[in-house]
């Protein structure tokens, strides 16, 4: 079938609204950038999901980092993604104006070469991601061990997909899934099987063109009408049944999974790693950042990150809330949906 055939097909669609989740911030930036939007019926609803690592770091976890760089001998280091998220008080950009000792790092590996430089400073390196960061901290880790580093630790948010993808199965109202590109290539197509089987819903693996959008989103309405639910790789260039099992396998040698608690969302059974025990003297505190919340006033994140609403249906979306001032995660982060809304308005 040609691109035009399927463009033509899902443009004709008439039936109920059909709600698709791109579970991750990047399929969100690929879907304006390919105007999928404009191609497709009203019918068919393309909504953001929780996936990415920013928008869902608790508030509890950036206050922790700002105490770590107000104390005497300590630096923070971070994603610049992490700068601008607010917590219960002040962002690392605002705790950083206050005489916070920050510095934003491109890759994890670059605090080893600080902490051996200077070993009289004591390094936090916020570690937020999912499956597909997970294994650049598990090098780092290496190295550290290697290099008996003692000086360095990191304040751990890793989540993991699957759990949220079934709590979302459960909680919400969702047809169909384009399942996370990046992710999938360490995780596999595999393990969305059983969700597709549980839930009965399509969970198709996308990569990041347009067609292959479009191609994706064909699939799953194609599942709908038949009622033949399953997982579809077709991002088998990249994604492998079984994933990146080396880089995994290399994660589960020093973590574990663990309940884990969602901006937003609220925890999540199994749905976080954390530092096996005979590793937790790299651990900077992690468990000590996640605790219960309230997102500020005004705020649709949770609605946001469920699906439940488009960014431009926030009332707070472009007046009280913009990339320059916000007052919620998704609008600071590059993979955050609002972020991405408002600056391709
Ligand atoms: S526009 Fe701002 S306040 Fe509204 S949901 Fe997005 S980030 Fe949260
Ligand atoms: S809504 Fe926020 S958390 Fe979810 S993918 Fe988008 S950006 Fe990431």
């Amino acid at each position: 079938m040609t691109l035009e055939q399927v463009t033509k097909e899902l443009k004709g669609y008439k039936g109920r609204t059909i709600k698709i989740m791109e579970v991750c911030g990047t399929h969100t930036a690929s879907i304006f950038k390919a105007g999928i939007r404009s191609i497709l019926p009203e019918e068919i609803r393309l909504i953001s999901g929780p996936g990415c690592p920013v928008c869902v770091t608790p508030s509890a976890y950036i206050d922790k980092l700002v105490d770590y760089s107000l104390k005497e001998n300590y630096q923070v280091l971070t994603f610049g993604d992490m700068m601008k998220v607010r917590g219960s008080k002040y962002s690392l950009t605002q705790a950083k104006a206050l005489g916070g000792k920050i510095n934003y790092l491109y890759s994890p590996l670059q605090s080893l070469a600080l902490a051996k430089e200077n070993p009289q400073i004591n390094y936090i390196f916020a570690a937020v991601g999912f499956e597909t960061t997970a294994p650049l901290y598990t090098i780092l880790l290496e190295e550290m061990e290697k290099e008996n580093i003692q000086n360095l630790k990191l304040l751990i948010a890793v989540k993991t997909i699957i759990p949220a993808l079934s709590y979302l199965c459960e909680q919400e109202e969702i047809d169909g899934f384009l399942c996370p590109g990046h992710v999938s290539v360490i995780i596999g197509s595999k393990v969305y099987e059983p969700l597709a089987e549980k839930y009965g819903k399509p969970f198709v693996v996308t990569g990041f063109e347009g067609e292959h959008i479009l191609a994706s989103v064909y699939e799953i309405m194609t599942q709908i009408t038949t009622g033949d639910f399953k997982m579809k790789n077709l991002y088998t260039s990249a994604v492998k049944e079984e994933g990146n099992e080396k880089a995994f396998g290399a994660v589960m040698k020093y973590f574990e999974p663990c309940d884990a608690y969602w901006r937003g969302i609220g925890t999540i059974p199994g749905s976080g790693l954390r530092l096996k025990e005979e590793f937790q003297k790299y651990d900077a505190g992690s468990e000590e950042a996640f605790v219960e919340e309230t997102l500020p006033k005004g705020c649709s994140c949770t609605d946001v990150i469920l699906g439940r609403i488009q960014p431009i249906e926030c009332p707070a979306f472009g007046k009280r809330c913009t990339p320059m001032d916000a007052l919620g995660p998704c609008m600071v982060s590059s993979e955050g949906a609002c972020g991405i809304w408002y600056k391709n308005r």
